[in-house]
């Protein structure tokens, strides 16, 4: 279960509205501490226990991150799609400022060679000391390598793993998108099979659970695996960078849940800009570049962010003046899944488990801010 919190849905500038592009992703474990009820999640996961990934870091991510309850004490790692500004000019700032907030655990951060360059650079020019190790993966060297999957893997507990795979995208720069997949393991005792062969509750039901076999008292050996199934959740979604094609992912979008990407104007905007003057390609999508996309690809859920500034927030299809209607009809032209059009603090509960989109308005609010959460549930069809 991934739970997504938008910090930042603009293109290029901030608005007044919207800051520059940033997204956390929250891993919940629901079995740590969670209790279903009446099919809802009642997630009493402790905070400590809630690691969280930054995809981009565009200026002012660490002011954004105040209207929250994101810590970044727990912040797992940070991926970077490409070194544009408006993705990653708040990282210097915001490593400062965890490190000021007597954070010591080591950060994993995948990014563009670039960035350690940048890094580099600050470092030495604002005497800027870092109290904590950053494991800096080079998303050129994890594509380079030779029948690599191109993934890189992050434990967060012994049943809880983080798979992260990169794909290049296409843009004025090498911009990447990444696919988050996390995997929560869970050894399910059949305790019906259990009192069936006459074997009560006790402490050997714990060693069975653990996969350890055991004895009982009559003498019996008891084999794990007879009375153990292991139970896999999966969750998946596709977060891009900056991309004007988005075919770009056809392969990374297989048995997503979910899929992030930019459509930074409406088609008829994009033609234009291009047709003004063909030296300068801003390399972007339109909407409804990804909604022909998503529809071919059979993908249920589609979030588009990154807006220009140009778009009003509201959705008014009459309005003279450009507005979100006008990015939300682009794509809906071309695609019947479902569609959100992020906006700041917005929050998304991405559960692999889950069979279907429900709208659960208002039931978690975990940001000041109060924006809706909604839950989107598996787009397998298993
Ligand atoms: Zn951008
Ligand atoms: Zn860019």
């Amino acid at each position: 279960m991934l739970k997504l919190t938008f910090l930042g849905t603009s293109a290029g500038v901030p608005t007044k509205q919207r800051n520059v592009t940033a997204l956390a992703i929250e891993c919940l474990n629901p079995h740590t501490f969670g209790v279903q009820q009446g099919g809802r999640q009642q997630n009493t996961q402790s905070k400590k226990s809630r690691p969280w990934v930054l995809i981009d870091c565009g200026e002012g991510t660490q002011q954004q991150l105040l209207h929250t309850k994101l810590s970044l004490h727990q912040l797992a790692a940070i991926c970077i799609t490409h070194v544009h500004g408006d993705h990653c000019y708040g990282l210097p700032g915001l490593l400062a400022s965890a490190a000021m907030s007597g954070r010591r655990e080591p950060l994993t951060l995948i990014a563009p060679k670039a960035i350690a360059t940048l890094l580099d650079a600050i470092t030495l020019t604002t005497e800027l000391y870092l109290p904590f190790v950053v494991n800096f993966v080079t998303i050129e060297e994890v594509l380079a390598e030779q029948g690599a999957t191109n993934k890189v893997s992050i434990s967060l507990s012994d049943q809880h793993q983080l798979d992260i795979d990169i794909t290049l995208l296409s843009h004025r720069v090498a911009s990447h998108g990444f696919g988050i997949t996390q995997t929560i393991s869970r050894r399910l005792l059949n305790t019906d099979k259990l009192v069936a062969d006459g074997i009560p509750a006790s402490a050997l039901w714990g060693k069975l659970q653990q996969g350890e076999d055991v004895t009982t008292e009559d003498n019996r050996q008891l084999h794990s695996a007879d009375y153990v199934d292991d139970e896999v959740q999966r969750t998946r979604v596709v977060i891009a960078g900056d991309n004007d094609t988005p075919n770009c992912l056809s392969k990374a979008v297989v048995d997503a849940d979910l899929l992030v990407h930019e459509a930074t104007y409406t088609h008829e905007v994009l033609t234009k800009i291009r047709a003004k003057n063909p030296d300068y390609d801003p390399m972007h999508s339109s909407a409804q570049l990804l909604g022909e996309f998503a529809q071919a690809a059979g993908l249920k859920n589609l979030i588009l962010t990154h807006f220009s500034a140009r778009y009003q927030g509201f959705d008014n299809p009459n309005s003279k003046t450009p507005n979100m209607a006008y990015i939300r009809l682009d794509a809906e032209s071309v695609y019947q899944g479902n569609l959100w059009l992020a906006a700041d603090f917005d929050q998304y509960v991405v559960d692999g488990a889950a069979e279907s989109v429900s709208d659960q308005e208002g039931s978690q609010k975990d940001s000041q801010e109060e924006n809706r959460v909604q839950y989107i549930g598996s787009a397998r069809s298993n």
